[in-house]
């Protein structure tokens, strides 16, 4: 069939819209008309090439839409379910067959080579193959995608607020809840106040936690951070030790820090700000670190740990944070604002300087 996409040609590009060809489901594939999808700063990544996807390609990976047509041997979803989309992973590795797909063995080669798992791509334009991003390439009108990239929602799920759950959301969300699980009356501080810094304050207050501080260098940022959860906010732009402007905020050192911007000097202020025997996550795309392992880390039992996706299960993990929303305590919408597809590189620029937090493109 033909579809509209969103192509990108060459690194550092802007997005061409244009027409594309879209091979059939195959065995475990399912055809989805997207409704809406979230704008990762992952896609940007992609776009600039410090994740090399071969070009051209179509990027996106946070879709959210309509199931129009399954594949052989898909048996559980069918024409008109509402579906979320989340990252690829095989199901028969060892961490796979373990319940930990975002562990997936084979997570590069299928979120990242811009090939399916048959080393093809259903895209294609003027008969030359264009790569598939995350298993889904959701910047366009419809998407083929691995019945295992898949969750099914509720009938009246919103599908232009559900969009971003799947990576940016569940990443925040998932290293609080599913990872280091705070206990109730725990101290955390999030670095970074992008969708998933917040969406990690807001799985913080959730969890009960006491103590959430909110690093970001936006006071819009940060006013809503506090309207989402956090008990004190930090303006990284005021102080130059963060460590102990964290400390000094809301009396004492943390036992859990998070940093999500992905900057080497933000994660060193994260680990700085944590406790003895406290964790630091690293969520962010971040490159070389210096510290010194007996003074930072070692001498005082702490720990730096990377995580992958919020270490989710998408198809347990999402349906719960749709019911958290439900329930008025997970407000996950106040971060979107939303664009038509056409405007994608408004959207990405936008998301670049900070003037949306989580940007999600509609399909009229
Ligand atoms: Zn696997
Ligand atoms: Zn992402």
């Amino acid at each position: 069939m033909k579809t509209n996409a969103a192509v990108l040609d060459a690194a550092g590009a802007a997005h061409r819209i244009s027409e594309v060809d879209l091979a059939g489901p195959q065995a475990g594939e399912v055809l989805v008309r997207i409704v809406a999808s979230g704008v990762c700063h992952t896609d940007q990544v992609a776009q600039e090439q410090m994740i090399p996807v071969p070009l051209p390609a179509v990027l996106g990976h946070e879709g959210a839409g309509i199931v129009v047509e399954v594949g052989a041997g898909v048996d559980d979803l069918q024409p008109g379910d509402a579906v979320c989309m989340s990252f690829a992973s095989c199901g028969r590795c060892r961490e796979c067959l373990r319940g930990r797909p975002f562990l997936c063995l084979d997570f590069n080669l299928l979120n990242f080579s811009g090939r399916m798992r048959d080393g093809t791509t259903r895209l294609s334009q003027a008969g030359a193959p264009v790569s598939v991003f995350f298993g889904q390439s959701s910047f366009a009108a419809h998407a083929v995608v691995n019945r295992r990239g898949l969750v099914k929602l509720p009938p009246d799920a919103d599908l232009n607020q559900t969009a971003p759950l799947g990576c940016g959301i569940q990443t925040g969300a998932g290293a609080v809840l599913n990872r280091l699980r705070p206990e109730f009356g725990s101290s955390i501080a999030v670095f970074g106040c992008g969708t998933v810094g917040l969406s990690a304050v807001m799985a913080a207050a959730l969890a009960g936690c006491e103590r959430v501080v909110a690093v970001g260098g936006k006071q819009s940022s940060l006013d809503l951070a506090l309207e989402l959860g956090a008990t004190h906010v930090v303006n990284r732009c005021e102080f130059d030790d963060l460590g102990a402007a964290v400390k000094d905020a809301g009396g004492g050192l943390v036992d859990y820090a998070i940093d999500t911007s992905g900057a080497s000097h933000m994660v060193r202020a994260a680990l700085a700000s944590c406790c003895p025997g406290g964790s630091a996550v690293v969520l962010g795309v971040t490159g070389e670190l210096t510290i010194n392992v007996q003074q930072e880390l070692m001498g005082e039992s702490k720990s730096l740990i990377g995580v992958v996706e919020g270490d989710s299960v998408p198809e347990v993990f999402l349906p719960k944070l749709i019911e958290y929303q439900r329930l008025g305590r997970f407000p996950f919408e106040r971060l979107i604002t939303y664009y038509p597809f056409e405007e994608i590189n408004a959207a990405v620029a936008d998301s670049a300087a900070g003037r949306a937090i989580k940007a999600v493109l509609t399909f009229g």
